[in-house]
Order: C-alpha cells, then structure tokens, then sequence
C-alpha cells in the first residue's frame, strides 16, 4: 500500500522574491515536496501576495495546507467574555479563504491553530472555554476545513499558553468534540533540553497534520533538518503505521539561515524534503 502522507512547505512570497515559483520549487519538487501551507494573516509582511500565490501553487499542481492566524493582534482572548463578534469578524474572512479552496478543489483543506495565548498573569480556565467555543464556531461555520490544533512551543516568557502537552491538546480536542477536529503534532516544539517527550498511541492516532523542524543546543527552532536534534524518522513511522493521512510540513523560519548562501539553503530544503520523502513513503 503506498502513503498517504505528502511532503509540505512553510512558504512566504519571500522564499521567491527575485526568482519564480517554478524555479524555487523545481529542486524542492524533485526532493518530494509537494504541498505548500500559507499563514491566513492579514497582519503579516506582503499579505497582499499570499493568495496570488495560492493561485500560482495550485496552477503548478501542487496542494496547499493553511495556518491560521496567531500573532498579534489576533487573539482568541475573551470570546466566551464578550468579545465574539470581534473575533469571529477578525478570523471570518481569514478562514473563508480556506473554505473557498476546500469547495473550488473539491476536498477538505487542513488549517491549523494554536489553542489561546495570554499575557501572565492569566488564568487558564477561561483561556480553555475560549478556545473550544472559538473552534466549534470554526467548526460549524466552515464545514469544508479540517482543523489541525497543534501543540504549542513551550518558549512563554511572560505569556500563558495551553496545549503544550500532548494530554492538554487532546483534552481540548475531546471537548470540541467535533469530527473535524484533529491535531497538528509540531515535533519541534516537543524537544524541550534534551531528552524528547514519550509519544502515546492516543496521540498518534489524532495526528492529521505534521509540522517538522530541528532545534539547535540553545533551544532555538524551525531549522531544517540538518541539526539531528529531532527524532522525527522514528515519530513520522509511527504515523506511517497507523496510517496517517495528510501533510507532513517542514515549517521553517528564514531568520534561522540568515548569512546562508542561497545555495546552502536550497540544499539544505532539498535534503529535508528528501529525508521526510523517505520516512513517509
Ligand atoms: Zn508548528
């Protein structure tokens, strides 16, 4: 039986600035790359080139995946305390994006979110009530998504976060109790010092999304995998096992190979893409 597991990739218009699109991927593409995801934030640096770029992923035959806005100043905050309207009017046109590609292609798109952050001091509870009520609006509101909620770095100064641990994740996932509902593993994020959390069947089995990355000796993330620090060969055969449906993205971010020759970068990329290709097929 083949995989049904592809290969996807973090992109910003950035990544193809001076070049083409079909001139970026071609390398990547032959390396196994196969899916593009784009951030669903209005906030962010040439948002007004994200969904030409949609267009042109998908005229290249490529698939793409979504993540849901997260920083600032979206916020989940005070959705069960008055603030629904806001919040649902803020995310409403951010996720409709989703749906429309879900609806114009014929399948259901993964998006994925973070459970709600605060500023500490913040009490958890209402942060949890935010949380499940905002993704059952989700939920009911965009019936053609499948959300992918992830676990969360655990890099929080001054800030409260939930669903850090792989149980928090699954204990919000089972109060959205909704069929769409699933979870995004960030294998990143799960490599806090040295020593890798234990990875439970339960949580492999709620797994319909994958964000991959490696982690350098001072806990910095979203490098390629070029640093050995991720034990994702053994992690992405358990999905392999159970077989997982969907993307496997290597979620980078470009500040980390800042000083890389574009040369240097590519290859890396590429040697990622092949080393998840291998893993996942
Ligand atoms: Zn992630």
């Amino acid at each position: 039986m083949t995989s049904e597991i592809r290969v996807g990739f973090n992109i910003h218009p950035r990544w193809v600035q001076g070049t083409t699109l079909r001139t970026f991927l071609a390398p990547l593409r032959k390396a196994g790359l196969s899916v593009l995801e784009f951030e669903l934030d209005n906030h962010i640096n040439q948002w007004e080139e994200f969904e030409p770029l949609m267009e042109a992923t998908i005229n290249e035959g490529l698939g793409i995946s979504f993540h849901a806005a997260y920083r600032a100043p979206h916020t989940l905050v005070g959705y069960t305390t008055g603030k629904q309207q806001e919040i649902e009017q803020d995310y409403r046109p951010l996720l409709q994006i989703a749906e429309n590609w879900s609806i114009r292609l014929g399948n259901p798109h993964p998006v994925v979110f973070h459970a709600a952050t605060a500023p500490a001091p913040h009490d958890k509870g209402p942060l949890i009530e935010d949380t499940v009520a905002f993704l059952q609006w989700v939920c009911n509101e965009f019936s053609h998504l499948r959300i992918a909620l992830e676990n969360n770095s655990v890099d929080a100064k001054n800030t409260v976060k939930l669903g850090i641990a792989h149980h928090d994740v699954l204990t919000l996932v089972e109060k959205i109790d909704h069929p769409h509902v699933g979870v995004c593993w960030d294998m990143g994020h799960d490599i806090h010092g040295n020593s890798p959390v234990a990875i439970e069947p339960e949580w492999v089995n709620k797994v319909i999304h994958v964000h991959v990355h490696d982690v350098d000796n001072d806990g910095l993330d979203h490098y390629p995998l070029v640093l050995g620090k991720v034990p994702y060969k053994e992690w992405l055969a358990k999905l392999k096992a159970v077989n997982m449906k969907g993307v496997v993205v290597l979620e980078l971010k470009g500040e980390r190979m800042k000083g890389w020759s574009v040369e240097r970068i590519t290859s890396a990329l590429a040697e990622s893409f092949a080393a998840i290709a291998k893993e996942v097929a």
